[in-house]
């Protein structure tokens, strides 16, 4: 089972401190989100699980963690100054403001059974292109729109790696192929954003640009999307919640080569199967496009240097071959936000207890889990049985996350953590102060064991491994 619908996640991530809306006390912010305790060590342990895949455990990656601002040409010749906008459409019924390409994402406003564009009487004017960059101004400026101290939050991290290609090759002393990847957030100044936190101006992303010589590009790239859906699988996720996609030919980037998605199915309420799914992720090959833009040498067909601003070239020089060249780029770039979504809404079960209650159990993987084990005493008023539940905690923390908790009582506090995706809660109870054994429950099944302390940490490791 997997959750029904989105809807289903934002109360219980608002209700167990996930994520909660951003600047809520005064009325919200246009789908911004905040993430809670539990949100954060989620999203802290997916990106972790991404770097130690990808940067410490392949041989060929490293890592970057580059500007958010960065100087304006770098969008100049990136192309977002120019290309980097969506369609966008009014209506003049409703006044909504929609994205031409999205319409069957969002309902009108004056009609909620139809989508955007669809009502009785929507009436939509000519798209025009909306530049989707966050704009603002670089030290003291006396006006706002001095064209000078002009300059943007980033869009993507992509443009970060590609301007800083030269010092990583040079520092590393890599050779082709390989990559460099770096998290950080993004934003985008989305014409509908919505559907909780999959799409919102303020993001987090996981890119890595794999540098590689032009006649592997291909199988390359077809190697990173089957270790990405692989990895997908590693956080839980089903492969029947995930799918390519293949862009066609018009959907591609100018400078794409070939790119697939892999869509997850964020919509599964939808009547029409195919609507169900949504981009994850993307993974594209970019050719030798950006390295060219970013260099100060490349020409166009009339002999001008594409690039004047330039004062590096990036291209590689093939010490076997003595040939210098522009790398092709693969480019598997992941949003945390998203990925944080579907773990979560694909660890969503429900389960029948022996009352017939309904309860909710995240299956988290142990990797991904905000809490690893939970120590509970059965008897809050018993300063012994606290004494030994606090200890246990404090000798379980170095190697497993570890919380202690006794505001409830033990059925509400099991229900909790469950709901929270803890696998493994520990309780101290009244036989544990004579037979230094405690009870080992399992999110999982329910079911219990009696562990010897002294076995404790090495039978929870094992477990949680
Ligand atoms: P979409 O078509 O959904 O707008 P995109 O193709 O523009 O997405 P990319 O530029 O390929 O997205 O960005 C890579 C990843 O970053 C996406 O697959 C997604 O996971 C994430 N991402 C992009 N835009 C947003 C957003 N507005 N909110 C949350 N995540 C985002």
């Amino acid at each position: 089972m997997s959750a029904p619908n989105i809807e289903t996640i934002v109360s219980l991530a608002k209700r167990r401190g996930f994520v909660f809306p951003a600047s809520e006390i005064y009325g919200g912010l246009g789908s911004s989100w905040d993430y809670g305790s539990l949100g954060v060590e989620l999203a802290n342990n997916i990106k972790k699980s991404w770097w130690r895949w990808l940067v410490h455990e392949r041989d060929d990656i490293e890592g970057l963690d580059s500007s958010i601002i960065q100087n304006r040409q770098v969008w100049k010749y990136s192309g977002h100054e120019t290309t980097f906008s969506d369609p966008l459409v009014d209506c003049r019924a409703c006044k909504g403001r929609f994205r031409l390409d999205k319409l069957q994402d969002v309902s009108c406003p004056k009609e909620q059974s139809a989508n955007a564009g669809s009502g009785k009487e929507c009436d939509l004017t000519e798209a025009r292109e909306f530049n989707l960059m966050f704009r603002t101004t670089v030290g003291a400026v006396s006006a706002e729109d001095d064209e000078s101290a002009l300059a943007y939050l980033r869009p993507e991290t992509a443009q970060g790696i590609f301007i800083n290609f030269a010092n990583v090759l040079n520092t590393s002393r890599r050779k082709l192929p390989f990559g460099i990847a770096q998290i950080g957030k993004a934003f985008r100044n989305e014409v509908t954003p919505g559907n909780f936190i999959f799409r919102t101006r303020e993001f987090e992303q996981m890119e890595m640009e794999y540098f590689c010589r032009p006649e592997d590009a291909p199988h390359i790239h077809q190697e990173f999307i089957d270790a990405f859906q692989e990895w997908f699988y590693s956080l839980g996720i089903s492969a029947e919640n995930l799918k390519l996609y293949e862009q066609t030919k018009e959907e591609l980037a100018h400078y794409a080569e070939r790119t697939v998605d892999i869509l997850y199915r964020f919509f599964p309420e939808r009547d029409d199967e195919e609507k169900q799914f949504d981009e994850l992720m993307g993974i594209a090959n970019r050719k030798d496009f950006d390295l060219k833009a970013h260099s100060k040498k490349p020409e166009d067909r009339e002999g001008k240097r594409i690039n004047t601003d330039s004062n590096e070239d990036l291209s590689y020089f093939d010490e076997a071959t003595k040939q210098r060249f522009y790398p092709y780029v693969i480019e598997p770039a992941v949003g945390v936000n998203r990925t944080l979504l579907a773990v979560l809404m694909d660890a969503y079960t429900e389960k029948t207890n022996d009352k017939n209650e309904t309860r909710v159990i995240i299956k988290l993987k142990p990797e991904l889990a905000p809490i690893k084990v939970a120590v509970l005493p059965l008897a809050k008023n018993k300063p012994e049985i606290v004494s030994m539940a606090k200890d246990l905690k404090r000798q379980l923390l170095p190697a497993m996350r570890t919380v202690y908790d006794d505001t409830g009582g033990i059925g509400k506090l099991y229900a909790r953590q469950d709901e929270i995706g803890t696998p493994f809660c520990v309780t101290v109870d009244h036989e544990s102060l004579e037979d230094n054994a405690v009870t080992v429950r399992n999110r999982d099944t329910w079911e219990q064991e009696r562990i010897n302390v002294s076995e404790l940490k090495e039978h929870l490791q094992k477990r949680l491994n």
